[in-house]
C-alpha cells in the first residue's frame, strides 16, 4: 500500500526545523515550499532565501518514501534546504539534526554560561548573517561591528565611534524580536551630538 503523504523538513533555522506534512492529494503552497503530483511525478519547489530563488526537483512517486529519504541541497548555493521522506526518516533526521546543534552548544560551552543557550546559539548565527547581509550598521556610517556576549544578551559595538547596541537573548521572545527587524542600527553618540548642535 502506498501511503498518500510524506514529510519535509525544512532547515531555515538551525534550531527551528519547520516540518511540512504533505499529503499527496493536495496541492502544497506555503512558502518557502510547494508540492504538486503530476501523475507518476512529485514535483518539489523550494525557495533558497540565500539565493533568492526557487529551485526543483522532481521526484517520481514511488521513490519518495524510500528508505533514506532525500536531503535536498541549494543549485546555487550547496546549501541543505531540507530533507524529505517517509515520517519515520524525518523524525530521525530532525532527532539527529537537533542533537548536532546541542552537541555544537556544549562544544562551544555555551549551555554553561547562557541562560537560554539555544536562543544565544541561534540568535549568533542569525546576527552573523545580518551582518554578512550589510543589515547592521551605526550612525557614524560604520559596518564595522564586533559582537560580545553575556549571559543573557549580545552587545554589538561599532569598532569605529564605539557606540553600543544590546540585544537581548533571555527567550524565544527576544529572538523572534530580531527575526522582525529588517536592520539593526547602532545609535552613535557622536550623530546624537550633530543633530543636537
Ligand atoms: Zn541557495
Ligand atoms: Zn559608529
Amino acid at each position: 500500500m502506498i501511503d498518500a503523504s510524506f514529510l519535509v523538513a525544512l532547515f531555515k533555522d538551525n534550531e527551528n526545523i519547520d516540518i511540512r506534512h504533505i499529503n499527496l492529494f493536495q496541492k502544497y503552497e506555503k512558502s518557502p515550499l510547494k508540492v504538486s503530483r503530476h501523475k507518476k511525478v512529485i514535483k518539489i519547489k523550494i525557495y533558497c532565501d540565500e539565493c533568492k530563488e526557487e529551485n526543483r526537483y522532481n521526484i517520481p512517486l514511488k521513490l519518495l518514501t524510500r528508505p533514506g529519504g532525500h536531503h535536498v541541497y541549494c543549485c546555487g548555493c550547496g546549501y541543505e534546504l531540507g530533507y524529505l521522506g517517509s515520517k519515520t526518516d524525518v523524525e530521525a533526521v530532525v532527532t539527529k539534526h537537533r542533537r548536532q546543534v546541542e552537541l555544537l552548544i556544549h562544544e562551544m560551552g555555551l549551555d554553561e554560561y547562557f541562560t537560554n543557550p539555544l536562543v544565544v546559539f541561534e540568535l549568533i548565527n542569525y546576527i552573523h548573517d545580518m551582518a554578512e547581509n550589510k543589515k547592521i550598521y551605526c550612525q557614524c556610517s560604520s559596518q564595522d561591528v564586533a559582537a560580545s556576549l553575556s549571559s543573557d544578551k549580545i552587545e554589538l559595538t561599532c569598532k569605529k565611534c564605539g557606540a553600543t547596541y544590546i540585544v537581548k537573548a533571555g527567550d524565544r521572545k527576544d529572538l523572534e524580536a530580531v527575526k522582525k527587524m529588517g536592520s539593526i542600527i547602532i545609535k552613535s553618540k557622536s550623530c546624537d551630538k550633530l543633530i543636537k548642535y
